[in-house]
């Protein structure tokens, strides 16, 4: 290799691991690099206009472009089935739209937790996600004053002892405004531990600089929770990401989403659980899919996910076991799928 060609060869590493260039070049719209797999452009079209597609170039790379069916392509690429009406669903089913009781880019959903919405954009828009409907158009803590406001409002309700920062993806925010986000609430004394909901680790790991983990790591308050949901998520770079995490003195625990097609086998979750827990990351919930319009081909049966999870718990360690949750619209808690709960309406019911 000559020199120059060395030098071209370094500078194409360096934009690759650079987060803002991932971002720069992520694939928008509805051509997704050509990865269409004989969907028609127009389906393609009025898919991406209600969900906008946004794939970061690393997240890209990891998709297989033979096999349109593959967990991670599913999870990418659009799909005309997110169109489809399903019963008992709701764009906003959780009412985080239109929460009366905080101010603007706080949610309570329940007594003691509260979350921060810091950021509407993600480095991938995934086709399952829970605030699909939600993303644009948010209220999201933006200003200095929104966030005085927000610090104010958990200040004065001492009951709340614990804060999320969601969005979207706040790590997409610059290091300065996580840490002054961060810092905010770590320093009410009332505040016990203030939770990152992030899925950098998964689509844009090289957002997690020593710098930000270092920074995050000093409060000693902080925890990430991050979703991986399929083993192949787990490369080199993923595993590097959350081991800085980690080493910063950072909790990492994943929330999957459990999604046909992509890990509702036992034995794909297996997989995913032991591969976590190689890289100290603790598998903590597998969620089954919120009653949110758009994702209905993603669904699993209860039945089946009351299954899985006995079976997960004969092959796997407490540390390596993921707890099934769902979340219910009215419910005070996550509620376990193999508990006996109150019948609802949502299409998460016994089939
Ligand atoms: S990163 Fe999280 S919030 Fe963003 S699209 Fe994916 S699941 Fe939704």
């Amino acid at each position: 290799m000559s020199r120059s060609e060395h030098t071209l060869l370094q500078r194409a590493d360096a934009a690759w691991n650079d987060w803002r260039w991932q971002l720069r070049h992520a694939m928008t719209g509805c051509h997704t690099g050509l990865l269409t797999f004989g969907v028609p452009e127009d389906i393609r079209a009025q898919v991406n206009l209600r969900y906008p597609v946004v794939i970061s170039p690393y997240a890209f790379s990891l998709l297989d472009p033979a096999n349109p069916r593959d967990p991670l392509n599913l999870q990418a690429l659009p799909s005309a089935q997110e169109l489809l009406a399903e019963p008992g669903t709701a764009e906003d089913p959780f009412g985080e739209q239109c929460d009366a009781a905080c101010c603007h880019g706080l949610k309570r959903r329940f007594p003691d937790r509260v979350l921060v919405m810091a950021h509407d954009r993600c480095a991938m828009a995934c086709r399952h996600c829970t605030r699909k409907n939600l993303l644009r158009g948010t209220d999201v803590v933006r200003t200095p004053a929104q966030l005085a406001a927000a610090v104010e409002w958990v200040r004065t309700h001492p009951e709340v002892r614990e804060v999320l920062i969601s969005g979207g993806d706040p790590l997409l925010l610059s290091d300065r405004r996580v840490a002054a986000l961060v810092k905010a609430f770590a320093d009410l004394p009332q505040i016990d531990a203030v939770r990152i909901g992030t899925r950098v680790p998964v689509t844009l790991p090289m957002r997690v600089t020593p710098e930000l983990a270092v920074a995050l790591g000093k409060s000693r308050k902080v925890w990430v929770n991050t979703q991986f949901n399929h083993v192949r998520e787990i490369t080199a770079e993923a595993a590097a990401a959350c081991a800085r995490l980690v080493d910063s003195g950072i909790p990492v625990s994943n929330q999957s989403v459990l999604l046909k097609g992509v890990n509702d086998s036992t034995d794909a979750l297996f997989e995913l659980c032991t591969g976590l827990q190689r890289i100290r990351v603790r598998p903590y919930y597998v969620f089954l899919c919120d009653p949110v319009s758009g994702i209905a081909h993603f669904r699993v049966p209860l039945a089946k996910a009351r299954r899985m999870e006995r079976e997960l718990a004969v092959r796997l360690g407490g540390l390596a076991l993921p707890r099934f949750v769902m979340d219910l619209p009215g419910a005070d808690r996550k509620v376990p799928v193999n508990e006996n709960f109150r019948s609802c309406s949502v299409p998460c019911q016994p089939r």
